[in-house]
């Protein structure tokens, strides 16, 4: 970028893409090569050694094996930094291969196996961390007793703000102080740049599931974090070793991504912040989770903006969940979230499926991922959904309906 101190707009045009006018091409080179021609032995040996131990290739000693280098992931890597205000950041194939290779480099470079997670955290981070995978020990908190769960041989905290599926704000400065040296790993996936940089707020990691609004249209599925050079290169060591490296055109896909996403949070923002106004009045809608009514002031100090995620819980209990989720025209009933089009999902039976009991996410909750169709056509698809909600004495108890969900992860 020729300017000293660009605008995020202009950052998430042109960010990434500085070899594109020598190379002589105006989109972004896509490098599919699985293997890459070697200069010599020695030269190819040393860069080699270089990438596998988390380094960059050395000067004409070539990029080798697309596992270890790709300059396509590359250029992405280098866009999504500067967009976080970070070094560096490292792409994987998943936000929960993200997730893995963040737990492996804190541990094993630390030689400590204790991690500590704030919850609500996405029911696959809570799963992976829950399930003993990767030889940890976890301790699940509340923000507020982080200070107290953190111990010598604690080796990250993990947190979510806003989280999923209630949209809980984690106070990320105040984790940071509490954990003292322990680094602390925000999921930013629901905020994405354009709305919350945890680095600048003393976060070690900013991960996202680029899956979501970075991609932005539900057809590439990744991870990247955003971190400092010294951590980068520990996660890329273990993206060489373990393989999770994310692919090229998904690479492509998520950097295109990128230049539209400023523009794409503001507008999803927009219709959200009306759609929770309304459903807040809503004669079916019990409570509305959406940022804003946090008495710290998170969203405006913090965070720019409430984002586009809203979770309702409903008066008629799992029935109308199941009732609402079913009835929809214009949502479409999937799982994942910030793509350019609507989607509504059930927590409890879905992303959150593999949660423990006592930490499961009521089953009257149904998320929204709001997109950029129009806010007016959301509402009324919601509302003839929600009209048609079956008779009360239909309705199944919270309990009963809670019991009947996921019973081989009870
Ligand atoms: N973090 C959050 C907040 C998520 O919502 C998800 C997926 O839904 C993930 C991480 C995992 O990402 P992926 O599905 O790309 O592996």
């Amino acid at each position: 970028m020729p300017l000293a101190n660009p605008h995020l707009d202009s950052l998430a045009v042109h960010a990434g893409r500085d070899d594109l006018e020598m190379l002589g091409v105006h989109a972004l080179p896509l490098d599919l090569s699985s293997t890459n021609p070697l200069p010599d032995i020695e030269r190819g040996g040393e860069s080699y050694e270089a990438m596998a131990t988390g380094g960059h290739p050395v000067p004409d000693g070539g990029f080798v094996y697309q596992r270890l280098w790709n300059p396509t992931v590359a250029r992405f890597e280098t866009a999504l930094a500067q967009l976080e205000q970070a070094q560096a950041s490292v792409a994987y194939a998943s936000g929960m291969a993200a997730m893995t290779a963040a737990i492996i480099a804190s541990t094993s470079f630390s030689g400590k196996r204790h991690v500590v997670a704030v919850r609500p955290l996405y029911g696959g981070t809570d799963h992976l961390l829950a399930s003993g995978l990767l030889g940890v020990e976890v301790t699940f908190c509340a923000e507020h007793e982080v200070a107290v769960s953190v111990r010598p041989d604690t080796a990250l905290v993990v947190l979510e703000t806003p989280a999923n599926p209630t949209l809980d704000l984690v106070d990320i400065a105040a984790v940071v102080a509490a954990a003292d040296d322990v680094p602390v790993l925000v999921d930013n996936t629901f905020a994405t740049p354009v709305l919350q940089n945890p680095i600048t707020l003393g976060a070690a990691m900013s991960l996202h599931s680029a899956t979501k609004y970075i991609g932005g249209h539900g057809d590439v599925v990744g991870g990247v974090i955003a971190c400092d050079e010294e951590t980068a290169a520990r996660l890329r060591q273990v993206r060489a070793v373990t393989g999770g490296l994310l692919h090229p055109l998904g690479a492509y896909l998520l950097h295109r991504g990128l230049a539209t996403l400023p523009t794409r949070m503001r507008a999803q923002q927009a219709g959200a912040v009306e759609i929770a106004a309304w459903l807040r009045s809503h004669r079916e809608v019990e409570h509305v989770y959406f940022p804003g009514e946090d008495d710290r002031g998170l969203v405006g100090k913090q965070m720019h903006g409430p984002g586009a995620m809203i979770t309702i819980a409903l008066r008629g209990g799992y029935e109308a969940a199941a009732h609402l989720t079913s009835s929809v025209q214009l949502f479409t009933h999937a799982v994942s979230l910030g793509g350019v089009d609507s989607l509504i999902q059930h927590p409890a039976g879905l992303t959150h499926r593999p949660v423990a009991a006592h930490a499961k996410p009521s089953a009257n909750l149904v998320r929204l991922s709001i997109g950029l169709e129009s806010p007016e056509d959301l509402m009324a698809d919601l509302d003839s959904a929600l009209s048609v909600a079956p008779a009360p004495a239909a309705r199944a108890t919270e309990s009963e309906a809670r019991a009947d969900l996921s019973p081989e992860f009870a």
